[in-house]
C-alpha cells in the first residue's frame, strides 16, 4: 500500500504541479521545479533518519538487485573477501551475485532451519580479512527480522533494508551502507535509495561501469543520468506524510502493535501457524499457513471478496503472507484478524 493521502495529493498535482502548467512527469530533471522537489525529498529523508553529511543519500535505479553487484564493486577495494549472513531468499541472492566478484564467506546460514530463525550471533564465523559484512535486516519472503544491529565484526556493515527502512528509527552511523528498493515503505517501484558513508566510496574495482560507481552518483546529486523522477517525487510525498505522522518513532509504535496483534491471533489459534522463531519475527511481512492447505484457495477468494488483497504467499513458500508496511493502517490489520477468525469459525 501507499498512503492514501499521498496518492490523493499526487492525483491533485498530476496534471499541473503547483501552477507550473506541467506534470512532474513532464519536467526536466535539471529544471528549477524538479530540483526543488528532489532536494526537499532528500532533506526530508535525512531529517527522518537523522543522516549526517558524512553520508551520501542516493536516489538510484536498477532496484535493490543492482546493489547486490554494486556493493562488491565499490567496497572490496584492495580486499578479496566479504562476509555474508544467509537468513533467507534475499540474502541468498545477494550472496550469489557477490560470488561473481569475490570470495564469499557465509558467516552464518539459517538454511537448515528453512529460514525460520536468525543464527545466534556467538556462532557467526567472521573472516577478519573481509572487506565488509552484509546482512538482510528483514527477509521479505520468509518474514524473519533482526530486531538489533548485529555487532560481531569490525568490518564495514552493509544492510539490505528494502523491506524495513522507515519502519522505525535506526542509527545510520552504525552502517557503512544501507540500501532499499523503494516499493515497500518508500514509494512506488523504480527507485532504490542508497545511504553510504562518503569516506568509503571512490575506490571501485577496475572495469566497474560508470553507472555502478557510488561516487559518480554522489558527485552528480543522483543526476549523472536521468533519475526516476516521478518515483522520487512520490517518495518525497511519503517522507512528508511520515513526518506528519510523527516520524519514525511513531511509526515504530504502530508497526510493532500491528504485528503483535496479528501474531497473537495466529498463535492463539490451531487453525493458523507462523513458523518463525518468536524473537526473529518480522513486523513487516507475516507469512502464515492454514492447517489444511486445501482451504488456501477458498481463503484467498473470500478474503479478496472482503477487500483484503494480495495475501497470497510467495511462490517459494505457499500459504499466505500479510505485508503490513507503514501505509497499512492498524484498522486494516484489525479487519484481517476479524476475517481470519470468522473464516476459522466457518471452516475450522
Ligand atoms: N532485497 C529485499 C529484502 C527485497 O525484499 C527485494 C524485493 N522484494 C529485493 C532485495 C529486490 O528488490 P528489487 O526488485 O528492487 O531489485
Amino acid at each position: 500500500m501507499l498512503p492514501e493521502a499521498v496518492m490523493q495529493q499526487a492525483s491533485e498535482e498530476m496534471l499541473d504541479w503547483r501552477g507550473t502548467g506541467m506534470s512532474v512527469m513532464e519536467m526536466s530533471h535539471r529544471g528549477p521545479e524538479y530540483t526543488e522537489i528532489a532536494t526537499q525529498a532528500e532533506a526530508d529523508l535525512r531529517d527522518l533518519l537523522g543522516i549526517s553529511d558524512d553520508y551520501a543519500v542516493l536516489f538510484l535505479q536498477g532496484g535493490a538487485s543492482s546493489q547486490f553487484s554494486m556493493i562488491p564493486l565499490n567496497f572490496l577495494q584492495e580486499k578479496t573477501a566479504a562476509d555474508y549472513v544467509n537468513t533467507g531468499a534475499w540474502s541468498s541472492k545477494a550472496i550469489k551475485e557477490a560470488q561473481r566478484f569475490c570470495q564469499v564467506n557465509v558467516v552464518a546460514d539459517a538454511k537448515a532451519s528453512k529460514f525460520t530463525c536468525i543464527p545466534p550471533l556467538h556462532e557467526w564465523q567472521v573472516n577478519q580479512d573481509a572487506a565488509y559484512l552484509h546482512y538482510t535486516p528483514n527477509e521479505t519472503i520468509h518474514g524473519v527480522e533482526f530486531h538489533d544491529i548485529p555487532q560481531v565484526s569490525s568490518a564495514t556493515l552493509v544492510a539490505d533494508m528494502s523491506s524495513t527502512l522507515l519502519s522505525r528509527p535506526i542509527d545510520v552511523n552504525r552502517f557503512g551502507l544501507i540500501y532499499a528498493g523503494a516499493q515497500k515503505n518508500i514509494g512506488p517501484a523504480g527507485l532504490c535509495i542508497v545511504i553510504v558513508r562518503r569516506d568509503l566510496i571512490g575506490k571501485t574495482l577496475p572495469g566497474t561501469p560508470t553507472m555502478f560507481d557510488y561516487q559518480i552518483h554522489d558527485k552528480n546529486d543522483s543526476m549523472y543520468n536521468t533519475p526516476a523522477t516521478y518515483s522520487w517525487y512520490l517518495a518525497g510525498l511519503v517522507f512528508q506524510w511520515l513526518k506528519q505522522q510523527g516520524g519514525l518513532q511513531a511509526m515504530a509504535e504502530i508497526n510493532s502493535r500491528k504485528a503483535a496483534k496479528l501474531y497473537a491471533a495466529i498463535d492463539g489459534s490451531d487453525f493458523y501457524a507462523n513458523p518463525v522463531e518468536k524473537s526473529s519475527r518480522s513486523w513487516m511481512n507475516i507469512p502464515f499457513t492454514l492447517v489444511n492447505s486445501e482451504l488456501d484457495k477458498t481463503f484467498l477468494q473470500m478474503s479478496a471478496a472482503a477487500g483484503l488483497l494480495t495475501l497470497k504467499g510467495h511462490r517459494d513458500l505457499g500459504g499466505m503472507r500479510a505485508s503490513i508496511y507503514n501505509a497499512m493502517p492498524e484498522a486494516g490489520v484489525d479487519r484481517l484478524i476479524d476475517f481470519m477468525m470468522e473464516f476459522e469459525r466457518r471452516f475450522g
